[in-house]
């Protein structure tokens, strides 16, 4: 099964995709892990994609649906896969549908993680996480059990994203009003699109979209 999460910056997906992923036995496909990775490693692709990042705007349409074709074709990713931060075009939606295709493929949902902006600068400025293992934290929702460990693997260190400040916020929020939210009703139109309250507490957001992947709400 395929499903794709979507959501303003901040609104929990990547955190509910890690959840779906252990649960439904899925990948998480995350096209803002992919692009951060690669410019930890200094690639090409990375050093495009570096400056757009920092300044919250959207990296190209080309690099990140070439990075999703690339990924979709390692065999992982038969079992399905859960789309976190991509497609935020249109034109995105519209080449990943032709790929998926292509593959023998298709989305099962579309799911919108509702969250009103006034919640999502705190959130935002307020996450950190473990470059270990990758689990996520919140200076205020979220904390280690005990300071300074990281509760998966014990790491003692942590970083947070450098497009994680006020003001990129504000950019990042922008582009998905405007670019990002056009896709609801593209969705919408194709039958596939529920909407969870994402604005409540985190495990409530997880038991809406289980109701949804388990065929138990439509809508
Ligand atoms: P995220 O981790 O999903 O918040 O993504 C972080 C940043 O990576 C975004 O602000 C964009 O600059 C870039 N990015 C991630 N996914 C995409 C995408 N599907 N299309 C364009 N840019 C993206």
């Amino acid at each position: 099964m395929n499903i794709l999460l979507l959501g303003p910056p901040g609104g929990g997906k990547g955190t509910q995709a890690k959840r779906l992923m252990d649960k439904y036995g899925l990948i998480q496909l995350s096209t803002g892990d992919m692009l951060r990775a690669a410019v930890a490693s200094g690639s090409e692709i990375g050093r495009k994609a570096k400056a757009v990042m920092d300044a919250g705007q959207l990296v190209s349409d080309d690099i990140v649906i070439g990075i999703i074709d690339d990924r979709l074709d390692q065999p992982d990713t038969k079992a399905g896969v859960i789309f976190d931060g991509f497609p935020r075009t249109l034109a995105q939606a519209e080449s990943l549908d032709a790929m998926l295709s292509r593959k023998s493929r298709r989305l099962a949902h579309a799911i919108e993680v509702q969250v009103p902006d006034a919640l999502l600068i705190e959130r935002i400025t307020g996450r950190f996480s473990c470059p270990k293992c990758g689990a996520g934290y919140h200076d205020k929702y979220q904390q280690t059990a005990k300071p300074g460990v990281c509760d998966s693997c014990g790491g003692h260190e942590f970083t947070r994203r450098a497009d994680d400040t006020a003001e990129t916020v504000t950019k990042r929020l922008a582009a998905y009003h405007a670019q990002t939210q056009p896709l609801l009703p593209y969705y919408q139109k194709k039958g596939i699109l529920s909407v969870v309250d994402g604005a409540v507490e985190i495990s409530e957001v997880t038991r809406a979209l289980e109701a949804i992947v388990d065929g138990k709400k439509f809508g």
